[in-house]
């Protein structure tokens, strides 16, 4: 179980949160949907909008970039919630210091190589990239304000949510 399962399950127990729909140029994934998912953009399409200073934060993530559109926080909502690496957490110190900034944690880095290997998502390559990326993030874990080891799903949105709880009142 990945971190998007977790923050699935904080979205259901602690309701009027927003998740962000992150724009992105990779491919979409079979079961994936443009605009609930993410904005699938074109290369160009994307460098554009950046030069336009359309993203609060982007970044260049195994190959693909990523970034969170300025418009999705327009939208009222009881708290926003960004998924994004660790480029992109360092850009939002800057850009939303209000934010609070949670390192979701695997247990630990044979879990996750183990986990990216059964999703069967990606290629080898892919896979490769993504651990290297994985690898950087985990030793910039102590720039967050805080950290969760997804190691059990209940534990863990147990966590999440009390934590989430205290930030967004209803
Ligand atoms: P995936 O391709 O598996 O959906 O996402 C790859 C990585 O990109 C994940 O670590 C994910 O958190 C990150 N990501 C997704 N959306 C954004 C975004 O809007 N900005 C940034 N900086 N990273 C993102």
């Amino acid at each position: 179980m990945g971190k998007g399962t977790l923050i699935k399950e904080l979205l259901k127990r602690l309701p009027g949160l927003q998740l962000a729909v992150s724009a992105t140029t990779r491919e979409p994934r079979d079961g994936e949907v443009n605009g609930r998912d993410y904005h699938f953009l074109s290369r160009e399409d994307f460098d554009r909008r950046v030069a336009a200073g359309e993203f609060v934060e982007h970044a260049e993530y195994a190959g693909n970039r990523y970034g969170t559109l300025r418009t999705e926080l327009a939208r009222p909502a009881r708290g926003i919630v960004l998924e994004i690496d660790v480029q992109g957490a360092r850009q939002v110190r800057e850009t939303l210091p209000e934010a609070t900034r949670i390192f979701i944690e695997p247990p630990s880095f044979e879990d996750l190589a183990r986990r990216l290997r059964q999703r069967g998502a990606d290629s080898p390559e892919q896979i490769e990239r993504r651990l290297r990326a994985a690898r950087e993030e985990l030793a910039a874990r102590d720039e967050f304000d805080r950290r969760i080891v997804n190691d059990d799903l209940e534990r863990a949105s147990r966590e999440l949510t009390a934590l989430v709880a205290t930030m967004c009142p209803p």
